[in-house]
């Protein structure tokens, strides 16, 4: 009979329970090089926003809702942000299954109506397009207590 290494175990499960962390990507050209990149050269190179998804949240104006961005916040690869135009939102960094290592789409043609509609000359990468963004529950937690002061 095999004697079980529990500790061999152990951080054997520690191990596969790390996920690394996503950073969004959006680069910055040097306007001459920009200037003579096509839109389609640029978000090749770029691809930042086929790297996460953002769905729409409740305000936290109640305590419940709260602690449930508390909660998301707790996950790795979570993001929680106050949009230009006041509607909170959850990111999700996760690349979609759809991007190729070459920043192409696998499915170009019959990519889904919101990628279709995502317009480059407007999107993340031209510029801040959140009014508070928040990385980690304490954060989040500090601008809560910051705001029910006032
Ligand atoms: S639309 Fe913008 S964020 Fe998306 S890949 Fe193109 S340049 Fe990047
Ligand atoms: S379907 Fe294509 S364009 Fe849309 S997010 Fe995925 S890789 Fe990007």
């Amino acid at each position: 009979m095999h004697k079980i290494n529990q500790k061999k175990i152990l951080s054997t499960n520690i191990e596969s329970k790390q996920v690394p962390e996503i950073e969004l990507y959006f680069p910055k050209f040097k306007r001459k090089i920009e200037n003579e990149l096509t839109q389609e050269e640029i978000c090749v190179q770029c691809h930042g926003c086929c790297m996460y998804v953002t769905v729409p949240l409740d305000p936290p104006d109640n305590e419940d809702t709260i602690q449930m961005y508390v909660w998301y916040l707790y996950h790795k690869n979570i993001e929680i942000y106050l949009d230009l135009y006041d509607q909170w939102q959850i990111l999700m960094k996760t690349p979609c299954e759809n991007l190729l290592p070459n920043g192409y789409c696998a499915i170009y043609e019959n990519r889904p109506k919101i990628c279709r509609e995502y317009d480059p000359t407007s999107c993340s990468r031209t510029g801040k397009d959140y009014k508070v963004l928040f990385k980690s529950p304490e954060a989040f937690l500090k601008y809560i207590k910051k705001k029910t002061k006032k």
